[in-house]
């Protein structure tokens, strides 16, 4: 343990670990985050208001039991330092440790509460393998972790596709490389509350599409939960 510890001490010395929102040298206790950060990061209280912007963004969309989102995101704030970390600097850790922060403090909230399983969005098979990992599945890891709940990452897909020339496309090139979302055995999830969670939620887009790929799973209640709000 002694010689752990020195190690560790050692390895500090070379690379000192820095807080990932404002670079101050970290406290052998602290991790991922210093404490001043952690406390500071711009909460929404969305838990605490079913009918909160994000769940009333929804209302006509989709039917929701649940949605929220933890922090605001603000430009040149913490949240965005944070999030361009695991989505650009190889912090996948980072992700796994704010997912459990949120699932920690939000344990005893109804979106956390009430839910049987976690399903983060996928991401782009391209962009995967060039970042080497999901940043909403990492969230979902420690989430899943502190919520004591089922990670689900066999399910929901996302496939690449390229259209054939139809006639409605002919007028419009771009969209003739499309991504869907595809649902692998809806009778599998059958009668389950599922709780579908990416980093961040800006329109909405991405998460209304992968609940249309799973309004065949029958019986099923859902949620929308994002670590941040733009
Ligand atoms: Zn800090």
């Amino acid at each position: 343990m002694k010689l752990k510890l020195y190690w560790q001490d050692l390895l500090d010395l070379v690379y000192p670990p820095l807080c990932m929102a404002c670079d101050q040298r970290l406290f052998r206790e602290e991790d991922q985050l210093c404490l001043a950060c952690s406390f500071d990061l711009p909460r929404t209280d969305f838990e605490k208001f079913l009918e909160n912007p994000v769940y009333r963004s929804f209302i006509g969309r989709f039917p929701l039991e649940y949605a929220a989102a933890w922090l605001h995101f603000e430009k040149g704030g913490k949240v965005q330092n944070l999030m361009h970390q695991f989505k650009y600097k190889d912090q996948p850790q980072l992700a796994v440790h704010l997912g459990r922060m949120l699932g920690e403090e939000w344990r005893e909230a109804s979106i956390c509460k009430n839910i049987d399983l976690i399903i983060p969005v996928p991401l782009h098979p391209r962009k995967q393998r060039k970042r080497g990992y999901n940043q909403a599945a990492k969230i979902g890891e420690g989430l899943a972790e502190a919520l004591d709940k089922p990670l689900v990452l066999d399910q929901l897909k996302r496939q690449v596709y390229r259209r054939s020339q139809t006639r409605e496309h002919r007028f419009n090139r771009w969209s003739q490389v499309k991504s869907v979302f595809v649902l692998e055995k809806p009778e599998a999830l059958k009668a389950k509350h599922i709780l579908l969670i990416d980093d961040v939620v800006t329109t909405g887009a991405t998460l209304e599409a992968c609940l249309q790929a799973m309004t065949d799973i029958p019986e099923a209640k859902f949620s929308v939960l994002t670590l941040a709000r733009a």
